[in-house]
């Protein structure tokens, strides 16, 4: 009978499904001031979007809304004043070094009242976080170097991520889809680097922008296998920022192209290029996916937090509207149906936050945290002196073998049971969080009638910032195929993946 299964067995029957103990595993190993360190950068959010950004998020949505061109440089003056662009960059590397899901819990605040405002600091992230997923240590310093230098100037460095193209959008980060679709963005291996020709589209930051991580193909007839990732930076000939898209929502934070004509990008701004992995253990597709896998783990997880904070900002301002308006003498908050749709809104904005933190809880046990989140490393980066740890940086650079080592251990000994751990959770969190988003915002502005169209209550603006969230870092669609394949499809060998496509 079934009283003879072991214990053992009861416990794996479907290890991540059934796991429900994950989250307490990742607690308990996790160090016990990363929950200091979140409060202090909350309490940060919370006293920039009181002080700066919520008196003026409706003013600057329409400015923008009558002048597309119209570029809120105050605001990220006004962000790199505070020290955001340099929040997360790692102590060692001269930034603050927060700890990297603190960044969640601060994106779900601005958020909660600009998603535009949101985007500008987390597409700064997803910049330099694809920088990091390289693991090119010498890059890194470099540009996270530069962007400590322009935040004691004054004047912001930014990074952002350069993949979509023209004829190509949610191929770009997976290689099936990748090699059956149409990029278009060359870049020739030359003496001394690569020259690209080429354009991206939709890049968000791109005029804030100092650095942009750009994905280019040395053969775009096998574009997974030789795949570069390039640092390309604002005045290289043959590159320019060009238009600024004219789009619906998040309005603070532009969509740029860019248009590379001819642009020779030296060697020592080669991330990660096919010649980088040769001899490694996997290929260099498999490295290729495993890194956007590993980036995505935590990107979606950043637009889940997004999503939280617009979930909450929509049901503020519905309980908020409940609270004073009147209906046949009463207030709208007696209602029933009202009371309902309040609890219903509470329940998306709670369900979402729970996701980013579940994913960035996977992320700190299996994923690209896991190394930073180890008690020794967490506590020598956090508490040695800044001097020592860039005097360490220093020497540790200065080693080529140590450096090398490093990469190929980070992108080839990956286990991959659990990037698809941390790449399943990633996709899940973010279409859910975002599909529970757009019905807050489609429940408040309901709530509201005619009113909840009136510009100055911002529910118009926050349903059409909200929508964008389904489309960037994968569509929700596209995220629940990801999800599919990495937590669904791996037991199903049968199951044919991306099979519709051509
Ligand atoms: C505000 C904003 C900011 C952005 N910022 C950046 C940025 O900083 N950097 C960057 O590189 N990109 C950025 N993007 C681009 C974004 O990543 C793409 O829009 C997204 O990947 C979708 O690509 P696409 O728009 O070309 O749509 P497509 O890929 O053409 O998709 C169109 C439709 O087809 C569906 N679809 C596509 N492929 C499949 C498939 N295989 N199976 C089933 N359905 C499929 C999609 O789900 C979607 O519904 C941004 C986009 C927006 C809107």
């Amino acid at each position: 009978m079934s009283l003879s299964i072991s214990n053992q067995r009861l416990t794996t029957m479907e290890d991540w499904f059934d796991d429900n103990s994950a989250s307490l595993k990742a607690i308990s190993s996790q160090p016990g001031a990363m929950a200091g360190e979140i409060m202090e950068v909350v309490n940060l959010a919370r006293k920039f979007k009181e002080e700066f950004i919520r008196p003026q998020a409706i003013e600057m949505d329409k400015r923008i809304q009558e002048d597309h061109s119209y570029l809120p440089e105050e605001w990220v003056d006004e962000a790199c004043r505070r020290g955001f662009f340099t929040l997360c960059v790692p102590k060692i590397f001269g930034g603050q070094g927060y700890c990297f899901p603190a960044l969640s819990y601060f994106m779900e605040e601005i958020a909660s009242v600009c998603l535009g405002m949101a985007n500008i600091i987390g597409a700064h992230y997803l910049g330099l976080g694809t920088l990091i997923c390289t693991w090119n240590l010498p890059l890194i310093a470099r540009v996270c170097r530069e962007i400590v230098e322009g935040e004691r100037s004054g004047k912001a460095c930014m990074v952002s991520l350069a993949m979509t193209e023209p004829t190509s959008g949610s191929d770009t980060p997976e290689p099936d889809l990748l090699d059956k679709g149409q990029v278009a963005c060359l870049a020739k291996k030359e003496d001394g680097g690569y020259r690209v020709n080429g354009s991206k589209i939709f890049i968000s930051n791109g005029h804030f922008s100092t650095w942009h991580m750009t994905v280019a193909f040395e053969d775009l007839a096998r574009p997974s296998e030789t795949a570069v990732i390039l640092a390309v930076r604002n005045g290289a000939k043959g590159f320019q920022v060009a238009g600024k898209e004219s789009k619906m929502g998040q309005l603070a934070c532009p969509a740029s192209e860019l248009v590379f004509n001819d642009c020779f990008i030296p060697n020592e701004q080669v991330a990660l290029s096919p010649d980088m992995t040769r001899g490694y253990s996997r290929t260099h597709r498999e490295i290729y996916q495993h890194l956007f896998d590993d980036l995505c783990s935590i990107s979606r997880a950043g637009v889940c937090a997004l999503s939280a904070g617009a979930a909450r900002g929509a049901y503020e301002s519905a309980l908020a509207f409940a609270a004073m308006a009147k209906k046949k003498g009463d207030y709208l908050i007696n209602s029933e149906w009202v009371q309902c749709r309040l609890a219903e809104m509470y329940k998306n904005a709670v369900v979402a936050r729970l996701l980013y933190i579940e994913a960035n809880y996977a992320n700190g046990n299996h994923g690209i945290y896991k190394g930073l989140q180890a008690k020794p490393v967490y506590y020598a980066l956090r508490y040695l002196p800044k001097s020592f740890l860039s005097w360490g940086l220093g020497k540790a650079l200065g080693l080529e073998w140590l450096t090398g080592l490093i990469r190929k251990r980070q992108l080839s000994g990956f286990n991959p049971g659990m990037v698809q751990r941390t790449a399943g959770l990633g996709a899940l969190a973010k279409f859910a969080s975002s599909d529970a988003a757009c019905e807050n915002a489609q429940l408040a502005m309901e709530m509201m009638g005619a009113k909840g169209l009136r510009h100055e209550l911002g529910t118009e603006k926050r349903l059409r910032d909200i929508k964008l969230l389904q489309i960037y870092e994968g569509t929700n669609q596209i995220c629940r195929m990801d999800l599919f394949r990495n937590l669904i499809a791996r037991r199903l060998p049968q199951a044919k993946l991306y099979e519709e496509c051509v």
